[in-house]
């Protein structure tokens, strides 16, 4: 709430420009408004929030030139270097600027910055201000990420197809197959983003959008090897005010679709925003879906398969049998969908954004991870918090509906939903006075009031 009669002190945030890192900085950005601070984004021109969604917040957009680069298929390394070098120089002008137009009082409290705009953490400290991170992932996964480096000192990766089964030593439930290698960089220069985003030298504290009660033992061993404090204040959807930041239109047709279906009879399938497939893949899931038996609601973004723009490729007979039972969307309002008690499971790639919202309401999962962090998720989804099936194999219409049946139909997957529902539970005792997300978020706020 506004503090009468005093200027709200100010935090920037700088996001990463992908949907699933915008998503929680801007999270992060209303629930700090909400306590009190005035909120500036600064974000690059490529994938640009839509202010209009945030209209307390300030906008400030950061010239490159990324749009020109072909992100989804060039190198990683490269676009984050880039990005990060482009705007370094614009960046420093900009915060000095809103500082300026502050005035020396009440000022900018402190710089956030997505742990991939590493950039941020200089241009805080030229401009004498505080720097927090935020990383947008779980911490198992930074653990499993930092630990590549010392795999490969000790020769363990690259590893042969023969050891993908094998478990990563004291990385406890991961196999090799399940270590969050990057779908675009070779490994040196994926080792080279790691090792950037995991040695800050003069940031302040690090955020985290996990919780304490899935990665109690991951946060602590991050406590351990770091000297500034982490807050672990997830699942910050839940926390923060309903608005949304999405990228692309929201199809919201498919919530009348799902007030016909009965309770936890549908099967959502998202893979997210930057996963692709080919035709065939399309296919099977399509096949693998239909032969289910259950409703389906299947959100295939435009542009995600390749060789084709949409879902023309299918076949007329197959879309016909879609018809009957299924919905399909281009982009989803995945929150509303996966909190309606029609949808009884989630088929996902396992980004981190979607693995919370689908825990916090309790939805079993069917994992499909196709890259980087959503291997680690897809093994705790299915390992740790047994709240999910893998999919394993090569996408195939016989092991789809399976699956399927298993996790909607079957004595497993009622287990797993009782399970999902008390992990709900417990998450929202985390998010509750006293809990620890809520204790954590009140340190980080007393922190940044201290700056
Ligand atoms: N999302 C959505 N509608 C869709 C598909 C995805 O709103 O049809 C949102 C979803 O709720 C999540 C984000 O996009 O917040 C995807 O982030 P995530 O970390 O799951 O995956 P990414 O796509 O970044 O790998």
């Amino acid at each position: 709430m506004e503090r009468q009669g005093k200027r709200r002190r100010r935090v920037v945030l700088v996001p990463w420009p992908f949907q699933g890192h915008i998503n929680p900085i801007l999270q992060l950005g209303s629930i700090l408004h909400s306590n009190g601070f005035s909120v500036t984004v600064v974000h690059t021109q490529y994938n640009p929030p839509d202010p209009s969604s945030h209209p307390d917040f300030s906008f400030l957009s950061l010239p490159d030139t990324s749009s020109d680069y072909n992100v989804l298929t060039g190198d990683a390394l490269d676009f984050v270097l880039q990005l990060n070098a482009k705007c370094k120089a614009r960046s420093r002008e900009c915060l000095a600027e809103v500082m300026r137009q502050q005035g020396s009082d009440n000022g900018i409290a402190c710089i956030i910055y997505d742990e991939y705009m590493f950039l941020s953490e200089e241009t805080a400290k030229d401009l004498n201000l505080p720097s927090i991170i935020l990383r947008t992932s779980t911490a198992s996964n930074f653990l499993a990420r930092t630990a590549l480096i010392q795999l490969k000192t000790e020769g363990h990766i690259p590893f042969p197809e023969s050891r993908s089964q094998d478990p990563v030593p004291k990385l406890y439930p991961l196999r090799f197959k399940d270590l969050p290698f990057s779908i675009f960089a070779n490994l040196e220069n994926f080792l080279q983003i790691v090792s950037k985003t995991s040695n800050s030298k003069t940031s302040s504290a690090i955020i985290h959008n996990t919780i304490n009660c899935l990665e109690n033992s991951s946060l602590a061993k991050i406590q351990q090897q770091c000297q500034i404090p982490i807050f672990p204040i997830g699942p910050m959807h839940k926390i923060a005010s309903a608005s949304s930041s999405s990228l692309s239109e929201e199809d919201s047709s498919c919530l009348a679709w799902l007030h016909k279906q009965s309770c936890n009879s549908v099967i959502y399938v998202s893979l997210g925003t930057i996963a692709f497939m080919d035709v065939k893949e399309l296919v099977e899931m399509a096949w693998g879906l239909t032969n289910s038996r259950q409703p389906f609601l299947w959100v295939v973004r435009p542009g995600s398969v390749h060789g084709a723009e949409w879902i023309e490729v299918l076949p007329k007979s197959l879309k016909e049998n879609i018809e009957e039972r299924g919905y399909i969307v281009k982009w989803a309002p995945q929150k509303k969908v996966l909190a309606h008690n029609a949808v009884g499971g989630f088929l996902s790639h396992c980004g981190w954004n979607s693995t919370l919202e689908s825990i916090c309401e309790g939805v079993p999962m069917i994992c499909r991870p196709c890259f980087e962090d959503q291997r680690v998720n897809a093994r705790y989804v299915s390992h740790v918090w047994n709240v999910g099936l893998e999919l394993e194999s090569e996408l195939e219409r016989g092991e789809i509906e399976r699956t399927i049946r298993r996790l909607m139909v079957d004595e497993e997957g009622k287990e797993m939903r009782k399970r999902g529902k008390n992990l709900k539970e417990r998450i929202e005792f985390c998010i509750k006075e006293g809990g620890s997300s809520n204790n954590s978020l009140n340190k980080l706020i007393e922190m940044i009031m201290s700056f």
